[in-house]
């Protein structure tokens, strides 16, 4: 086994996986999370539960306090202003709420809205719907022929009509991370929004919502060695004025009488009822633990492990490899051998990888595949871990022959 140059000891961090021989390779449906993450969510039901923005005591006081610092927190990883920091769900609410709040005002007859071939069904779905009710048209932006966002089609299918570009910042399937600088700048010089679905990229890349100048950007914990059930929605602060909320109640509402209602200001007339504040609290302390990582160091890491991956697959022989990324994700068929038996086959010798769609069936439509295998590497994985799959996929090649 080859040593990795860029050393790390993260894995002793990592509960479910110290003391285990569970080979976790599915970081990008789900990451593992740290012990300090699982203290934080237990150490809250221990000793500061209480609803936040309500309770006018000391414990209800000091649990509103620990919220919004979250907010603080995950505002300064974003480098937006706190006001900007809306808590939801996840990636999948957040875009559905910006498709329902905002972009369905704006929406006429005739419309476009641009996304990519590469989507996931939850930045995908929202705009077929929206564009169904608004009689707006879903525009398609293709790949180049090594699997890579094609900008020169981005920049012709965009017009005076295109209103809305909803695109991923990193692709779930093909790993390619989009230069969204580029896209934003273009998007604007023709009018258009641009909203983000930075489910992926927010546990491997920076995100910088000034820099980008994305108008919205959607994330989820869960893949960043936070909770469950807890995402962040950033939106521009002018835009959040102007979108509506989707669902209604509880501490988003100003004042109500028997006919009519006003609501508080965004962030909070975005979080109606009771709130995630443990994800909230746990979503803080994945970021602070990112941020010792450090994003560069992640980056680097990832680079090894899809290097290293990408060339003990190809010795393997008769392995079809999805794109040329290297961060993170590897997605990959073995010829003539269905991934759901692959997946099964592997589970044996303790390997978790994903094999299906992806959420991603237009894409795997347009690779002229009905489905494939996906490795994805996080900081707690190593080259022993690639040698173990791969050693179990030659074997699986053998048995089929
Ligand atoms: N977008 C992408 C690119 C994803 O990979 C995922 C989840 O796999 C989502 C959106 C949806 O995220 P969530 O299920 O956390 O809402």
């Amino acid at each position: 086994m080859r040593e990795r140059s860029v050393k790390n000891n993260y894995k002793a961090d990592f509960p479910l996986l110290k003391n285990s021989d569970l080979i976790y390779l599915d970081s990008a449906a789900t990451s593992q999370k740290p012990q300090c993450v699982i203290d934080a969510v237990t150490n809250y039901y221990q000793s500061q539960n209480a609803n936040v923005h309500r309770a006018l005591y000391g414990l209800g006081e000091a649990t509103t306090a620990k919220y919004e610092q979250a907010r603080k927190h995950v505002a300064d990883f974003i480098n937006a202003n706190q006001d900007e920091v809306i808590f939801t769900k996840g990636t999948t609410q957040g875009l559905n709420w910006v498709a329902n709040g905002f972009a369905q005002s704006i929406l006429k007859p005739g419309d476009e809205i641009l996304i990519s071939i590469e989507e996931h069904h939850s930045n995908l779905v929202p705009w077929q719907i929206i564009a169904k009710k608004t009689g707006a048209k879903l525009v398609y932006v293709y790949l180049t022929p090594n699997l890579e966002f094609d900008y020169d089609d981005y920049e012709a299918k965009l017009n005076s009509k295109t209103k809305i570009v909803a695109l991923h910042h990193m692709s779930n399937v093909l790993g390619n991370i989009l230069d969204l600088s580029k896209i934003a700048k273009l998007a604007h010089s023709f009018g258009a929004y641009l909203v983000v679905d930075g489910a992926q990229a927010a546990a491997h890349t920076e995100i910088d919502v000034q820099k980008f100048d994305c108008d919205f950007y959607a994330f989820s914990g869960h893949k960043m060695l936070g909770p469950m059930g807890i995402g962040v929605l950033f939106g521009k602060k002018n835009l959040l004025n102007q979108m509506t909320p989707v669902e209604y109640g509880g501490e988003m509402i100003s004042e109500v009488s028997q006919q009519s209602v006003s609501f508080k200001s965004a962030p909070l007339k975005f979080e109606a009822g009771t709130q995630n504040v443990a994800g909230a609290i746990g979503l803080d302390t994945a970021i602070n633990y990112l941020k010792q990582v450090g994003i560069s160091n992640v980056k680097a890491l990832d680079y090894e492990l899809c290097k290293y991956a990408r060339s003990r697959l190809e010795e393997i022989g008769g392995v079809s490899i999805y794109g040329e990324a290297n961060n993170g994700i590897i997605s990959f068929n073995l010829d003539g051998i269905h991934p759901h038996d692959v997946v099964s086959f592997l589970d044996v010798d303790k390997l978790c990888l994903r094999a299906g769609h992806h959420c991603a069936e237009p894409l795997m439509n347009y690779l002229k595949i009905p489905a494939c295998l996906r490795a994805s590497f996080y900081i707690y994985n190593d080259f022993s871990d690639i040698d173990t799959l791969v050693k179990s996929l030659s074997k699986i090649k053998e048995f089929f022959g």
